[in-house]
């Protein structure tokens, strides 16, 4: 059920299973983006803060700690405590994260469902994370041992709080690593609710601790930190150069990175057009187009442009913006003034430059940072709106006519997240998927991403992977363990 006033209980940083203020004392406001109201105040944390929570970790992770000592199993049966804990208070949180991020009521709901399901899958993993016995030459007996990596920072943005959570949360807990999350500045809530839940279901204290607070202080903190082990960032490619040149400064750590995209999806002239109009649709509207693996690009074969763009405005023109408590209501706002404003001056840029703006191109309403779907033709690739990430409800149409044309456009970004390709020629489908430089590639669909499928990028879109196994492997060390066999 929709409360769109969520009693908040926790407001401090949580560190070795305690609620504390931070060292500073110092508060920072959470904005909810359906009016620009000031929601609460959150503990601040910083570098002081930062360290505390290193230490409550390093001791989590000290030889013949409880943690340490757990047998792996019940690592497992931990995880699968804390995602019945969030499926027990799956309307309280959603009501949370709607509150403090914007999305609708209902995408809340689907998206912690897909936190306990990762969560679930990486439960499954604890006790089936093991090495190898090797041939070596020379005789010796030679095991591999997968061992935690340590102390983890985990750097989350926005768009998806919870379920950043999770997708970091997951593999760190079943590999046996510490945590700090430093969730985003704009969505601290869910996160430190989650943080009671973590205490309420017996992990030992330090195993998990969050602080929320701005990314050049407690997130410069955690990256330039000597005494983690690793960090996993998800967020902009500009930061993402910022994480990767702290690891560099400091101690080497290891770095995962899921940054931004501009991910092409391909609509060939045999594709059924409001079918494939509505695979495009959601591709780059779900979640206000506040996704990084957005279908950003609508390359449409040129046989089937028109009729495509015609399908494409009307399925905007009928998308309900506004209140996301409200169960009618599809599109929520924008999450801040500042994004508000980076999306609106794309869609002017794209004006400016001779799209043609078919529908929306303009703010919703005067409160709150609502913007209308919109939907730009006509765009050629070397536009703005082509080229830069929106992170808005902004879909650009582009024309294609050959397979060759399209994979080297598609290809000409320095990004590479997702693709997606709309035909039912076998051919076609297989040509591009295997031509494309990106993550994820989906054929008639899109945004295919579950807990046992890898994610992460090509290029510029980052480095490593997320989810499946894969996931597991950047939190991982393998040690080489060789015993001389002496001769009988
Ligand atoms: P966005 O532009 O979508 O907000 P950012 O990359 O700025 O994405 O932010 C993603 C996350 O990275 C947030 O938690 C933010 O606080 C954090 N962050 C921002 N700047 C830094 C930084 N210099 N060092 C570490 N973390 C940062």
């Amino acid at each position: 059920m929709a409360n769109p006033k969520p009693a908040i209980k926790y407001t401090q940083l949580f560190i070795n299973n305690e609620f504390v203020d931070a060292v500073s004392g110092k508060k920072f406001p959470t904005v909810n983006p359906s009016n620009g109201a000031v929601i609460i105040q959150v503990s601040e944390g910083d570098k002081a803060d930062v360290d505390r929570a290193v230490a409550a970790a390093k001791r989590a992770f000290a030889r013949g700690s409880p943690w340490r000592a757990m047998d792996a199993s019940a690592r497992g049966l931990l995880i699968n405590k804390l995602a019945d804990l969030i499926e027990r208070d799956i309307n309280y949180l959603a009501n949370l994260e709607t509150l403090d991020n914007g999305k609708t009521f209902e995408s809340s709901v689907v998206d912690i469902q897909a936190s306990v399901s990762t969560l679930r899958y990486y439960a499954g993993w604890c006790d089936k994370i093991h090495g190898n016995t090797i041939p070596s030459d020379g005789g010796n007996f030679t095991m591999t041992r997968k061992e935690p990596i340590g102390v983890v920072g985990q750097i989350i943005p926005w768009n998806y709080p919870i379920m950043m959570l999770a997708w970091k949360w997951g593999p760190a807990l079943a590999a046996g690593c510490t945590i700090i999350l430093k969730p985003a500045e704009q969505t601290p809530l869910t996160a430190l609710y989650i943080g009671a839940l973590v205490k309420e279901a017996g992990f030992p204290a330090g195993v998990i601790n969050i602080v929320p607070g701005y990314g050049p202080t407690a997130g410069a903190a955690i990256t330039e930190h000597p005494d983690i082990r690793k960090v996993a960032f998800t967020g902009s490619t500009e930061i993402g150069h910022v994480i990767l040149g702290a690891s560099a400064k400091s101690n080497l750590k290891h770095v995962s990175l899921e940054l931004g995209g501009k991910s092409p999806i391909v609509v060939f002239d045999d594709a059924d057009i409001p079918e494939a109009a509505n695979i495009a649709h959601r591709a780059l509207f779900d979640n206000h187009g506040q996704s990084c693996c957005a279908g950003s690009r609508t390359f449409v074969h040129a046989k089937i442009y028109d009729q495509f763009v015609k399908a494409a405005k009307e399925l905007a023109m009928k998308r309900k913006v506004g209140d996301p408590f409200n169960p009618q209501t599809v599109q929520g706002p924008q999450i801040d003034q500042e994004m508000f404003d980076k999306v609106m001056g794309l869609i002017k840029s794209g004006k400016d430059e001779g799209a043609v703006c078919e529908t929306g191109g303009d703010r919703e309403g005067t409160v709150g940072f609502f913007i209308k779907p919109t939907v730009f033709s006509n765009v050629k690739d070397n536009m703005k709106i082509a080229r830069e990430e929106i992170f808005g409800p902004v879909q650009c149409i582009l024309k294609f006519e050959t397979m060759e044309e399209v994979i080297e456009r598609a290809n000409n970004t320095t990004y590479g997240l997702a693709a997606a390709v709309i035909t039912n020629d076998i051919n076609k489908a297989l040509q591009f998927t295997q031509s494309v430089d990106a993550g994820s590639v989906w054929v008639n669909c899109y945004d295919a991403i579950t807990p046992q499928t890898p994610f992460g990028g090509y290029k510029k879109s980052g480095i490593g992977r997320e989810l499946g196994e894969d996931g597991l492997e950047g939190y991982l060390e393998t040690k080489t363990i060789s015993i001389r066999v002496p001769a009988i």
